[in-house]
């Protein structure tokens, strides 16, 4: 089957589950707060764990870009259900499969890519964020180990994950900085406690939290790539966290359109549908216009990525474009609706909610400018045109 054939088979398919299973638990979802077990059963059976994961550890081995087609699916529903399965192909999973050792990978992979285990990133602290180089988390070398000991923020899945990819300050014995090193940290680790929920206005149910962790010793294979090489690590793998975070922005967004649309036709207000009124009209011409520009952008860099030829700018231009239009997206359809687009039984509050949270995670919208524009700047110093 040619390539695009199974883009498209495994955009349908997940277009079926969402709309079969999801879509009508994501009120259930919103009010109690959690993913329903038997619904994190029908996304492990479906093999949404391991899409992004080599055959070798069970995994699906999807190219990006058809990993990118579902993820705009699931885009359709709350991130809560997406959030569960997120990390194991992406961040949580991205510095294990490129730096673990084989016995790691062995161990940790297969667990990840069927669903037996979820997977965590842990970079955020409490006093660095955009900062992600002022973190405070040391990693002391021991004889044959480590010790971390450091609080971190904000972190999504952390409620049921068995893995965390911990960026931590490695440290000698005097405390002199070796550099930031990442770190496979097992939840079960003595010193390794959870915190309570965060109380966030997004992404209800995908479950924030505090991760500390006090004076934990970790074995040797648990430092993942080379001592002082971490955030280099961490930092290349947001490349891939960013496109993620677009095509999942991309789809709410379409779904919130949708919504509009229909409700355009079908609304009357002075004797007509609202849809025959210009300024009703105005709102679904740009939504649909500027959504297609961001789709099309985003199309183009997650082909690029597939081919290997995605700069750090390309993704941060698509994150941030998607995001920010996909917001617009939300609230203008929320203004087609009128005072009914603020009700908690539709989904465009909780829509707008979720993207609300993608204009901050894997890099805040004023941080994706500013890759972008010294990226540009460095290059015109050096003489190169923009390209
Ligand atoms: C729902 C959710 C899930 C998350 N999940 C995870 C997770 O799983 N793992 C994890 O490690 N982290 C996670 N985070 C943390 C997230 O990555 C950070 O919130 C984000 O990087 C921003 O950091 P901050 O919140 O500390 O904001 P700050 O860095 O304090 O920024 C505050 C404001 O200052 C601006 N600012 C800061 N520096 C600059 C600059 N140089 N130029 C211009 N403006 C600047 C920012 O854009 C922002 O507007 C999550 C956050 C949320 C909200």
């Amino acid at each position: 089957m040619m390539a695009m054939d199974v883009t498209n088979e495994l955009r349908a398919s997940a277009r079926t589950f969402v709309k079969r299973y999801l879509i009508p638990r994501e009120q259930e979802v919103e009010e109690s707060g959690e993913v329903p077990v038997e619904i994190v059963e029908l996304m492990r059976d479906a093999g949404f764990f391991g899409m992004r994961l080599p055959e070798a550890y069970g995994g699906m081995a999807l190219s990006f870009g058809q990993y990118a087609s579902v993820v705009k699916e699931f885009g359709r529903t709350s991130w809560a259900f997406f959030g569960v399965f997120d990390d194991n192909n992406g961040m949580g999973s991205e510095l294990i499969l490129a730096s673990g050792s084989q016995a790691v990978k062995d161990r940790v992979l297969p667990e990840l890519a069927t669903g037996k285990a979820l997977a965590s990133f842990a970079l955020t602290e409490p006093e660095a964020g955009s900062d992600a180089a002022s973190i405070k988390t040391t990693a002391q070398r021991l004889d044959d180990g480590f010790l971390v000991t450091g609080r971190k923020q904000f972190i999504s899945n952390a409620c049921k994950s068995t893995y965390f990819t911990v960026i931590a300050r490695s440290v000698d014995a005097t405390g002199a900085s070796l550099g930031h090193s990442a770190f496979l940290v097992d939840r079960r680790t003595p010193g390794l406690t959870i915190g309570p929920a965060e109380r966030l206005m997004s992404w209800r149910g995908a479950c924030q939290h505090e991760v500390v962790l006090d004076n934990c010793v970790l074995e040797r294979s648990s430092l993942l790539g080379d001592e002082g090489e971490g955030l280099r690590g961490a930092l290349d793998a947001l490349k891939t966290g960013r496109l993620i975070v677009a095509a999942w922005a991309l789809g709410a967004a379409q779904r919130a359109l949708e919504l509009g649309a229909a409700y355009a036709a079908t609304r009357r207000q002075f004797g007509v549908p609202i849809g025959d009124f210009q300024g009703v009209q105005w709102h679904v011409a740009d939504a649909a216009t500027q959504l297609a520009a961001a789709n099309a952008l985003l199309d183009k860099v997650v082909d690029d990525l597939d081919r290997g030829l995605a700069r750090m700018r390309d993704a941060a231009m698509v994150k941030l474009l998607s995001t920010e239009t996909a917001s617009r997206v939300a609230d203008s359809m929320i203004q087609v609706h009128g005072g009914v687009g603020l009700s908690r039984d539709l989904p465009l509050e909780r829509i707008l909610r979720d993207l609300r949270a993608c204009r901050i995670i894997e890099g805040t919208s004023e941080i994706q400018r500013s890759i972008i524009a010294r990226s540009l700047i460095k290059e015109a110093a050096q003489g190169r045109p923009p390209v």
